[in-house]
């Protein structure tokens, strides 16, 4: 009898050890401490650039602390008008000249194979950077759980990862230093603006800690991979209203009704896969669901696009290697370009089948809520991820799609995905040169290299 109560006692207390080990060791690992290892910067006298990009940080959060007077070291930020969906996935493929990723997120459905592929369990795994992939640029990138526990623990993580990247840097020998802060992203989505402030000023007391040491011998690029748009969100009931509108929704397309929803992230924007029958009944019947601002499909080289009031549509041709769209107003104006497109064609832009050219077009519409919209939509439909949605769903700012478990565990305080300009302004700025007001995901390749 004492004997069996001896065991129980030593097998409770291993039990008690272990846990133990395991807080200890966890606290350690995320330690958010970063003061300590700000001292060590002094050590990396080699990288001539640095090269950062905090994941999700709007220009207009930039630009407002700039007026504040913080971020002095760096010259005026760029304004950089991303891919749509505004997700890291499909930025980060096109800022980095990337292979194509298979899906806009980390659970995705996979066509050829019709099947739904990863989700939570990839967390549990070693990240795979496969040859060409944009993860391949970072000398620093922040461990797997993290992209997990950065929800549980925003302001924990997030400055722990900021710890790992300047330990990181300051012990590097490299001419050129180039990071993924990925935590931000994360959490803004828990601690909204005032979260993302707080680690944005951290960041500027460390960057301006860098230059200053080198005495201004090195070049720092701060850039981002889409915006974000702050506010408390609600959910959007996409599948109930799917489902109310006489559609299946599972996990594999197997019949005529079959709808697949990717619902993983809480983001802006909604990915839809079904048969061709269907995309025309789902994109005119989903704008009249709260939350939605409008949705598109393609359907022989034609964008459609549903908003409440009705119908566009947009289409494209190449002459002389010249890009043009032309935007068609059918029974509404979704993206509410009516008058744009009066005064271009005034000024005698468009050709005699009402086509326009892309540079004007981008002109007109940089500061537009529907930044570079025709463009963006007919490259979101023209082989973005390996597996391009059906139909794509934009949301209004204060609205979220995604995992209904997720968003009852954690309140959302931003979100992004959508093409309104909130969540797809994303900046760019150096130390060393100006770069033009407005630019585009893709031209940001050039001044990375
Ligand atoms: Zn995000």
């Amino acid at each position: 009898m004492v004997k069996k109560r001896r065991t129980r006692m030593i097998i409770l207390l291993a039990f008690l050890l272990l846990i133990a080990i395991g807080v200890v060791w966890f606290l350690r690992w995320t330690n958010p401490d970063f003061a300590s290892s700000l001292k060590s910067v002094q050590r990396n006298q080699v990288t001539k650039k640095l090269i950062i990009c905090v994941d999700g940080v709007p220009w207009r959060t930039i630009d407002q602390l700039r007026q504040k007077k913080h971020f002095k070291a760096f010259h005026r930020p760029s304004k950089v008008i991303v891919s749509f969906p505004t997700m890291t996935n499909v930025t980060s493929t096109v800022i980095w000249n990337a292979s194509k990723v298979a899906g806009y997120e980390s659970a995705y459905f996979d066509k050829d194979k019709n099947l739904m592929v990863g989700g939570v369990s990839k967390y549990l795994h070693k990240r795979v950077i496969k040859p060409g992939d944009f993860h391949q640029h970072f000398d620093y990138l922040e461990p797997v759980p993290y992209e997990f526990l950065i929800y549980v623990l925003p302001r924990r993580i997030c400055k722990s990862d900021l710890k790992r990247f300047l330990e990181a840097y300051s012990s590097s020998e490299k001419d050129k230093f180039c990071t993924f802060i990925k935590s931000t992203d994360g959490l803004m989505h828990i601690l909204g603006k005032e979260g993302a402030e707080e680690i944005l000023l951290a960041l500027d007391d460390i960057l301006q800690k860098i230059y200053y040491s080198r005495k201004g011998d090195i070049e720092i690029m701060l850039f981002s991979d889409h915006g974000f748009n702050f506010g408390k969100s609600q959910r959007v009931k996409l599948k109930s209203f799917l489902k109310s509108s006489g559609f299946t929704v599972r996990n594999d397309l197997r019949d005529e009704n079959s709808v697949i929803l990717l619902s993983f992230g809480l983001v802006s924007f909604a990915a839809i896969y079904t048969g061709e029958n269907n995309k025309r009944k789902i994109a005119q019947q989903v704008p009249v669901l709260e939350g939605v601002d409008f949705s598109a499909y393609r359907m022989n080289n034609i964008i459609y696009i549903f908003g409440q009031e009705g119908e566009a549509k947009i289409l494209k041709k190449t002459v002389n290697n010249t890009e043009l769209y032309k935007y068609e107003i059918i029974s509404g104006d979704p993206l509410s370009y009516k008058d744009i497109l009066e005064k271009l064609t005034h000024l005698g832009k468009a050709d005699g089948e009402g086509y326009i050219p892309d540079s004007d077009w981008f002109e007109a519409t940089k500061d537009h809520p529907y930044v570079d919209a025709l463009k963006r939509l007919y490259q979101a439909f023209s082989g973005q991820v390996e597996s391009d949605a059906d139909i794509l769903i934009s949301l209004k700012d204060g609205y979220f799609h995604g995992n209904a478990l997720f968003s009852r565990i954690a309140t959302i305080l931003g979100t992004h995905g959508s093409l309104l300009d909130t969540n797809s302004v994303g900046f760019f700025m150096s130390t060393a040169q100006d770069v033009p007001s407005h630019i585009r995901d893709n031209q940001l390749t050039d001044y990375l290299r």
